[in-house]
């Protein structure tokens, strides 16, 4: 073991070099190794990889290994603090030029870039472009301009950003500087824009596969779709338990956002809503602590993700059908960035092809984008409905071959079963015809299985030759072959919201017997033995939920050198790497720093402190309170998300009944100074104040310093310290 790292280190090139002892990575994934080399050298690169790919080495590299300051261009802002801070952890001179600045901060970077002591500066692209900056890089030593999220250049995409048409002064002002750009955005059109905006012709291109290996994608009928989502999330993601992972719940409306959280937080799992309805303070909150926690989950309208790029989310759950596979690959694609295994989840029923159907017929727009956006739908329920390998499918949309079945989404796991519906898609067509086009599932079934139904009687349906026909089908396959239909566009509904389901004309050669269909199998609901086996034994790639104590240990002490550094846990080490050490148990400094992902400057760090761990040291019993409060943490987090849900946010009040519980605002707000207060004192947050003291505070609301001493916990010691501030809190100031 010990030769071979000797014999490798012997022929290992200086980005290997970099990559192990700044980033801690044994070697290059596979476009990686050419494009740190190309850009070396100075050649101009085109790199399209998804997300999760690997993307930021191939500019951090290079920087490193160049001369002088690598300038990365980002539309992100909000990110390029993480960004930032995950570099220095690893020991790179990283610092980033935004709005978010001071000037004399601003000047101070601008300083340190003119004098090449920097290895990397992330950049706004408005800030970059201003005639000042300009002169200033050209007086500075460049070692290479990388544009990242290159698709902004783009008009067709939907992250277009009119600054970034301005960069092609790059090619200009620096023509001996080599530039590369960087997307997880694929089509031609965009490709095009890019090459010509940035004026990068001669550049190379590297695209690679937008396939997402370490992506289980699953689609299941909707049954009861709360209970179906709790029952995955605790069989598959700890739920409801410390070692819980984080996720996404993807819902359509404000209503069912905040109808699933207020579920899910009642079921005891960490939730947090997240839609355009709440106040920025609010979405702020959601999204701050879905960064700076673990094991929380946002349930959210599509408006959440953007710009999140945190590596550890583990699954991506949609109750609700995104508008198209463009959208389902983006939003999916927002699981599991760190390589790790995760799960693309999604149910859906005939409900939701009619609620579609039916939002798209209310459209105004323009009839030429209703006809493009309708054929995004059909190609997003063809592939609900795919009988076929998903991965194949979800790639095949994009042009992309996938060669076999991958073996682990879903139909590879279990197979549908098809059966030859021509018969049945007949007689459920002309059950909607012969009804006048007029009725919902419901209806048509009672006239199928020939229940003689009141509203059946009243209707005279009970005379149609449909009557009946359809008895030999049970309930739960007719439902199966109507939203069939539906999804294949056979059938459609109306525009006014009746849920009518309505035979289209494409439905003709069906019904004339010119087309045979073959249809999905239902399967018949699971029984709650098969669900605890298949939670027990997971499914291919997503590995079934089982508690590992010491990945625990780790997470914990990684929760608490994040808080008192102010970053994201993941800043720290990233999951991957907590398993390894987990997995590899390394004893000593130099065994640690084998582990992918431990730099040398993280061992010298953190390596003392997870040694700890990892030999059974009881560090974290020595400072419990760490991380309990971590937990109480999240109760105190939960306890502010209901009061956003009742709708108390702001509420004023005074005198308070002894027995009232604490208000979840001020007690949250009390915890998030006392966090603050404990950062810049550098003492743990239970000597300054304690939860219960907290609490007692957030239940009584006192507004004088006599109230405030009256509270039990509060001697006069600490009043003196805290007593103006912690009035002030309450007060919410
Ligand atoms: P992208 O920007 O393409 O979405 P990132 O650059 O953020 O991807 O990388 C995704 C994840 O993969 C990060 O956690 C990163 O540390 C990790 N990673 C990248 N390259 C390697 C590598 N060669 N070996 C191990 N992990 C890697
Ligand atoms: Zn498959």
């Amino acid at each position: 073991m010990r030769y071979t790292a000797c014999v490798t280190a012997a022929v290992q090139t200086p980005a290997q070099r970099i990559l192990k002892t700044v980033f801690g990575y044994d070697g290059f994934r596979a476009p990686q190794g050419e494009i740190v080399e190309h850009v070396t050298a100075g050649g101009n690169a085109l790199v399209l990889m998804p997300t999760g790919g690997g993307k930021s080495l191939c500019y951090q590299i290079p920087s490193l290994l160049r001369p002088g300051v690598g300038v990365v261009v980002s539309p992100l802002i909000a990110l390029m603090k993480d960004q930032v801070d995950a570099l220095r952890e690893n020991g790179v001179r990283a610092e980033y030029l935004n709005s978010s600045l001071s000037g004399p901060d601003a000047r101070e970077v601008e300083r340190r870039l003119e004098r090449g002591d920097l290895d990397l500066l992330y950049v706004a692209p408005e800030r970059l472009l201003q005639p000042y900056m300009l002169d200033l890089l050209e007086r500075s030593p460049v070692a290479l301009f990388a544009v990242d999220e290159a698709h902004c250049v783009s008009q067709w995409g939907h992250d277009f950003r009119p600054e970034y048409q301005g960069l092609g002064v790059l090619a200009r002002r620096f023509p001996g500087i080599p530039r590369v750009a960087l997307t997880a955005t694929a089509d031609d059109r965009t490709q095009a824009d890019i090459m010509a905006v940035l004026e990068l012709d001669g550049a190379r291109q590297f695209l690679s596969s937008f396939d997402r290996p370490n992506i289980e994608y699953r689609v299941a009928h909707k049954l009861g779709p709360k209970q179906q989502l709790l029952d995955f999330i605790r069989a598959e993601h700890g739920a409801g338990t410390r070692e819980a992972d984080a996720g996404i719940v993807y819902c359509l409306s404000r209503k069912s956002v905040e109808e699933t959280a207020r579920w899910l937080l009642a079921q005891g799992v960490q939730a947090a809503p997240y839609h355009a309805g709440l106040s920025v303070r609010e979405r702020d909150d959601a999204q701050t602590r879905f960064i700076r926690e673990e094991g929380l989950i946002v349930v959210a309208t599509v408006a959440f993700g953007m710009g999140i790029d945190k590596p550890n989310v583990r699954f991506v759950a949609h109750l609700d059908l995104p508008k198209s596979m463009e959208g389902y690959y983006q939003e999916t694609g927002r699981a599991g960035r760190d390589g790790l295994p995760s799960t693309a989840w999604m149910v859906y029923g005939l409900a939701d092809v009619v609620n579609m159907r039916r939002m798209l017929a209310q459209s105004a727009a323009p009839e030429a984008v209703r006809r493009v956006e309708s054929q995004k739908l059909d190609a997003l329920l063809a592939y609900c409905e795919s009988a076929q390998c998903r991965r194949q499918t979800l790639l095949a949309y994009f042009g992309e071959e996938y060669k076999q079945p991958c073996g682990h989404c879903d139909t590879c796991q279990s197979p549908p079963e098809s059966w030859d519906a021509t018969r049945a898609a007949q007689m459920a067509l002309s059950a909607a015809i012969r009804t006048g086009n007029r009725f919902g599932a419901g209806h048509l079934i009672d006239v199928l299985h020939g229940n003689e139904t009141e509203r059946v009687r009243g209707l005279g349906h009970h005379a149609l030759p449909t009557f009946g026909v359809g008895k030999a089908v049970s309930d739960r396959q007719w439902r199966g072959v109507l939203r069939q239909l539906a999804a294949l566009g056979y059938l459609t509904t109306d525009a006014e919201g009746h849920g009518s389901l309505i035979a289209t004309p494409k439905s003709k050669a069906l019904l004339k017997g010119e087309q045979t269909l073959h249809l999905r199998a239902e399967t018949e609901a699971p029984s709650r033995e098969e669900k605890r086996e298949r939670g027990r034994k997971g499914r291919g790639g997503a590995e079934a939920y089982s508690p590992d104590p010491l990945f625990e240990a780790l997470r914990a002490l990684r929760l608490r050198l994040a808080r008192e550094q102010g970053v994201p846990p993941y800043v720290i080490f990233h999951d991957a790497t907590l398993r390894a050490m987990s997995a590899e148990r390394p004893r000593t400094l130099s065994a640690l720093g084998e582990i992918s992902g431990v730099g040398a400057r993280k061992r010298e760090a953190y390596g003392a402190a997870f040694l700890a761990v990892l030999n059974g040291v009881e560090v974290l019993n020595a400072e419990a309170p760490q991380p309990a409060s971590a937990a109480e943490q999240g109760k105190a987090g939960n306890a502010a998300v209901l009061g956003v849900l009742k709708g108390e946010s702001g509420r004023e009040t005074t005198g308070v009944p002894s027995d009232a519980p604490p208000d979840p605002q001020v007690a949250a707000r009390l915890r998030a100074w006392r966090l603050n207060l404990s950062r810049e004192q550098g003492k743990p947050a239970f000597t300054i104040l304690t939860n219960a003291v907290l609490d007692a505070v957030a239940t009584s609301r006192p507004r004088t310093e006599n109230q405030l001493l009256a509270v039990e916990g509060l001697g006069p010691k600490k009043v003196d310290a805290y007593g103006a501030e912690i009035l002030r809190v309450v007060r919410g100031e």
